[in-house]
């Protein structure tokens, strides 16, 4: 559907499931293209919520919530992978929706991702699925000490404990309240690094450069993104594994892929989100075509160019931790520093662990990049990388 066209007597109008940050990245970047947009989410403060078109507040299973974003949209998008997969299967049934409802619920199962991942030839951690008490007695010496993940709902480190021993982890289990669970192994970190691609409904796909990343207890910190943050020649296996995983998914929209660099310097698969990610909002201003723009062309069926990335960059992800207890963080003295690009969220409480914005970091040379992003770290607080 073209920009600006109109359809049965309304502006061409696309949809998004969820009202995060990541729904109003998206908004902003569908309406930049001359769409009106619709967003459900039934939070009625919802960042994305609040500079729609249109905002439906209803559950994401409501059935009268889901027939109005239809009537509204000619194409939904989804913005977080917890959306209820049957939703989008009502939803799919009248109007495309990209991504899939069978992609996001293969990335709303760690068990059935890695299945996936495995499937297309890209190594995963060793693991094994918890879902019975006898799967428990079964795990093997060797995947000790290990981490017990929920296989769904889980984001940000949440739904999450590491286990040393075998009496740990029946303790973990309980305390996950006996929910279905995969068991990773610890493995030794040296880096972790993503890669977003952009698949169109004709099998078109671009992508952008592998992103370095760098968690804080459990969330995303800080992403870098320059010539040689990542060695080539992983960067280029981190491509081609995020590009056969997207194939194999016959997936439409953006999609990232994360990876762990282990310390003898293999790569590992970690999981994937079937929508823009946090490592990718450096493409908001280092790249000719943001992955929001993407997840727009992705939606719309409009032509896929490869974006290309302008600027060495930092992101700097400004949780609500750095919030001071009334005011705001010293955005005058940050913003004095050259190449910085502020993005809030519209999110009125700060609290710790929240996202509340980013700080993108741009510049000639990666070196000035990193002077930059280090000193603005500093102003606000952030611990140096
Ligand atoms: P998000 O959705 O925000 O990416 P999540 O809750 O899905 O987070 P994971 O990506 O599974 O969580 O794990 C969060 C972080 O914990 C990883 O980025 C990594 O730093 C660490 N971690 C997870 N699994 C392992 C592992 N098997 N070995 C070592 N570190 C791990
Ligand atoms: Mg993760």
């Amino acid at each position: 559907m073209l920009p600006g066209a109109v359809v049965n007597g309304q502006p061409a109008t696309l949809g998004v499931m969820g009202g995060g940050q990541l729904g109003r990245m998206f908004v902003h970047a569908a309406q930049s293209m001359g769409y009106f947009t619709a967003v459900l989410d039934p939070d009625t403060a919802s960042p994305a919520g609040l500079v729609s078109h249109h905002h439906i507040q209803t559950d994401y299973l409501d059935e009268q919530g889901l027939a109005q974003l239809m009537q509204r949209c000619a194409a939904i998008t989804t913005e977080f992978e917890n959306v209820p997969a049957p939703a989008l299967v009502t939803l799919g049934a009248h109007r495309p929706v990209a991504p899939g409802a069978d992609a996001v619920a293969i990335a709303q199962d760690r068990a059935a991702e890695k299945a996936h991942f495995v499937g297309c030839g890209v190594p995963v951690a060793p693991h094994a699925v918890i879902a019975k008490p006898e799967q428990l007695a079964a795990v093997s010496d060797e995947l000790f000490p290990c981490i017990l993940k929920t296989a769904r709902m889980g984001y940000d480190g949440k739904g999450q404990i590491r286990v040393k021993t075998r009496e740990e982890l029946s303790a973990a289990w309980d305390q996950l309240k006996n929910v279905p669970c995969v068991l990773e192994k610890m493995l030794p970190l040296q880096a972790e690094c993503s890669v977003i691609v952009a698949r169109g409904a004709d099998g078109q796909m671009v992508n952008f450069p592998v992103q370095l990343n760098l968690h804080r207890e459990g969330i995303l910190a800080v992403t870098s993104v320059y010539e040689g943050a990542v060695p080539a020649d992983l960067a280029a296996q981190a491509v081609a594994a995020t590009r056969a995983i997207a194939e194999g998914l016959h997936y439409v929209g953006v999609l990232c892929v994360e990876f762990f660099i282990l310390e003898g310097g293999q790569l590992v698969v970690n999981e994937m989100a079937p929508r823009p990610h946090n490592s990718g909002h450096y493409t908001l201003n280092a790249c000719d075509q943001s992955q929001f723009e993407l997840q727009v062309r992705t939606l719309a069926g409009l032509p896929l160019t490869q974006p290309r990335q302008h600027s060495p960059a930092i992101m700097l992800n400004l949780l609500g931790d750095l919030w001071p207890e009334s005011g705001t963080p010293a955005w005058d003295e940050v913003l004095a520093l050259p190449g910085t690009h502020l993005h809030l969220y519209g999110k009125l409480s700060a609290r710790p662990g929240r996202k509340m914005g980013h700080l993108n970091i741009t510049g000639a040379t990666p070196e000035a990049v990193r002077a930059t992003a280090l000193q603005a770290a500093a102003l606000l607080g952030i611990e140096a990388f």
